[in-house]
């Protein structure tokens, strides 16, 4: 199995598709904010940045991805998420990976429209006590009884970020900076595109077996 970059706009269904690659085929799943969030143990100085909702710049993120990589078992193909978010990132990626020798990566970007990314977000509704998540907006997806979670009979909640405005405003970012690295690969030979627009992700799940084999 290839490595994976995933590059997908908000709510395309990036976690999904990580869960069903780690699940199926034994995937690590090495997403910056899991990296962060470990690290922070360790790190006072880091722990405060993210506390306050700091960013970690260029050249560290990439120095920690360096270090997950190179303890990596590379007998086991892994998924880079949230990485890399800028050109210059995915340049400095290409730099890391060919100095460890990885070289079978596809970038796969997923492709899903706006305005059913703006459903899947606005409609989407958590569980604040088991997770489970449900979308008012989609057909099979809602609860049985209005605002309940089915499982544990607990209120749901909307996310404060899961609102048009906010949405558009990460979309928007989405398109500026990302944008550029969907090109970027694709110029490399190496991107492949998986559509996930249908609710049933039977045929998104296939295609992605398809690229990533
Ligand atoms: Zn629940």
């Amino acid at each position: 199995m290839k490595n994976v970059i995933f590059l997908a706009p908000p709510a395309a269904g990036k976690g999904t598709f990580s869960d069903y690659l780690v699940k199926n085929f034994g995937y690590a799943h090495y997403s910056t904010g899991d990296i962060l969030r470990e690290r922070a143990k360790n790190d006072t100085e880091l722990a405060e940045l993210l506390r306050s909702g700091g960013l970690v710049n260029d050249d560290e993120m990439m120095r920690l991805i360096e270090d997950v990589l190179k303890n990596h078992d590379q007998n086991v193909p892994f998924i880079l998420d949230g990485i890399p978010r800028t050109l210059q990132q995915a340049k400095k990626l290409d730099i890391i990976l060919n100095s460890l020798g990885i070289i079978d990566i596809v970038a796969v970007y997923i492709d899903v429209d706006k305005d059913i990314l703006v459903d899947r977000v606005v409609g989407r509704r958590i569980c604040p006590q088991c997770h489970r998540s449900y979308n008012v907006k989609l057909e099979g997806f809602q609860p049985l009884e209005e605002g309940i979670c089915d499982d544990c009979k607990t209120p749901l909640i909307q996310r404060e970020d899961d609102n048009l405005e906010s949405f558009l405003k990460r979309y928007q970012a989405f398109i500026e900076s990302t944008y550029p690295i969907v090109s970027y690969y694709k110029e490399k030979g190496s991107l492949k595109v998986v559509s996930n627009n249908e609710l049933s992700q039977t045929s998104a799940f296939e295609n992605l077996r398809g690229v990533v084999k």
